[in-house]
C-alpha cells in the first residue's frame, strides 16, 4: 500500500495483476458529431453556441474560442446561500460560470497534436479565463478539466476543454490544501519532484520548467502528474513561460500515452489554488487514464487497486520518449 499525501488515503498497488492478459478496452472511435448533425464546435457553426466570451485568432480566422456553456451545471450570480429544508435535506444554489474552451478549430486534432505554439496558447487563454474567474465575487475556485472519448463523459467529439467557476471549494481541494499545509518539508509538490527526480524510475520526462511523473501514490494505471518547476500557486500567476512549458508537457504526455496503450478515453483535471486562497499550493495537472472501470471495492472503501505499477508505467511511457 503507498499513502498519497496529496488526499491522505492510502491505494494499494496489486503487481502481479497486471502479469495477467491485459483486459484494457480501446476507446470506441467518436469520429463526427454524435447525433449525425453538424458539430457545434467546427468552424462555420458559430451560431450554434453562445456568443464567444473569447476567441484567439491567427490570419483571420479564429484558432481558439471559449463559449458559456449551453447546458450549464453552474450558473448565476446567487452565490453560496444554505437552505435547510429539513433534518438530512440541505440544498444551495448552483451558481457560478460554466464555459467550454475549444482550443482547436480542427475536429480531428487533439491535446497530443498541438504545436508548441497552440500547446501555450492553450494555457495563456486558460490564464485569463481564471483571472475573470477570480473578479467574480461569487467564484470561489475554478476548474478546467478535458473528457477524451465517452467513456471518459465526452458528449461532443470535437476537442474541447471545459472550465467551471464554483461557489464553493470542493472537497478534492480542500484536502489538498490540507496536506499542503500538513506536510513539514516545505512545498509538497516541490519536494515531489525533487525526490523523484534524485530516484529516476517514476520521472516519465522533466527540463527546467516541468517535469512529469508517474507518481509513486497513483492510484489508476498510467496515472500522470504533471508539476511546474517553478513555484506558484495561482495557474493565472505562473509566469507565462511556466505556464507554456506545462501546456507542451500535457501534449507530450498524451502523445506518449497514445503510443503506449493506443487512442484511450482519459479525464484531464488542472488543480489550481482557490482564488482567495493565500496558504501554500502548487498548482499542477493530473492526467487520469480510463483503461479500468471503478468497480464496488473501490466505491465502498475508497482505496484504489492499481494493476499498473506506476514504475512500470513511467517505464514504458520513457522508452517511447527517448524514441521520439
Ligand atoms: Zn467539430
Ligand atoms: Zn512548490
Ligand atoms: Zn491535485
Amino acid at each position: 500500500m503507498r499513502l498519497n499525501p496529496l488526499t491522505g488515503r492510502w491505494v494499494t498497488i496489486v503487481a502481479e495483476r497486471a502479469e495477467r492478459p491485459s483486459h484494457f478496452v480501446p476507446r470506441q472511435p467518436q469520429v463526427g458529431a454524435d447525433d449525425g448533425g453538424p458539430c457545434p464546435f467546427c468552424p462555420g457553426n458559430e451560431e450554434a453556441t453562445p456568443p464567444a466570451l473569447e476567441t484567439v485568432d491567427e490570419a483571420g480566422s479564429w484558432q481558439m474560442r471559449v463559449v458559456p456553456n449551453l447546458y450549464p451545471a453552474y450558473a448565476g450570480k446567487t452565490g453560496f446561500v444554505v437552505q435547510h429544508l429539513g433534518p438530512v435535506h440541505t440544498l444551495a444554489e448552483a451558481s457560478g460560470i460554466h464555459e467550454v474552451f475549444i482550443y482547436t478549430r480542427d475536429h480531428f486534432s487533439g491535446l497530443h497534436l498541438l504545436s508548441d505554439r497552440q500547446a501555450a496558447e492553450t494555457m495563456w487563454a486558460l490564464q485569463r479565463r481564471l483571472t475573470e474567474h477570480a473578479a467574480e465575487p461569487n467564484v470561489r475556485y475554478s476548474q478546467a478539466i478535458v473528457n477524451h472519448g465517452r467513456e471518459a463523459g465526452a458528449s461532443v467529439a470535437h476537442p474541447h476543454a471545459q472550465i467551471l467557476g464554483l461557489p464553493f471549494v470542493p472537497g478534492e481541494m480542500l484536502e489538498e490544501e490540507r496536506a499542503f499545509g500538513r506536510f513539514e518539508g516545505g512545498c509538497l509538490l516541490c519536494t515531489t519532484i525533487e525526490a523523484e527526480a534524485a530516484v529516476g524510475h517514476r520521472m516519465v520526462f522533466q527540463d527546467d520548467d516541468v517535469a512529469c511523473i508517474a507518481p509513486f501514490w497513483a492510484g489508476t494505471p498510467y496515472e500522470l502528474l504533471i508539476v511546474p518547476q517553478r513555484h506558484e500557486s495561482h495557474l493565472q500567476r505562473a509566469e507565462p513561460d511556466s505556464a507554456a512549458a506545462v501546456g507542451r508537457a500535457i501534449r507530450d504526455a498524451i502523445f506518449q500515452l497514445n503510443a503506449a496503450v493506443g487512442d484511450v478515453a482519459f479525464n484531464l483535471g488542472v488543480h489550481t489554488a482557490p482564488h482567495g486562497h493565500t496558504g501554500l499550493y502548487h498548482w499542477h495537472v493530473h492526467v487520469w487514464p480510463n483503461l479500468v472501470t471503478q468497480a464496488g471495492f473501490e466505491r465502498g472503501t475508497g482505496v484504489m487497486i492499481n494493476v499498473v505499477p506506476p514504475e512500470h508505467a513511467a517505464a514504458a511511457l520513457r522508452t517511447l520518449h527517448s524514441l521520439a
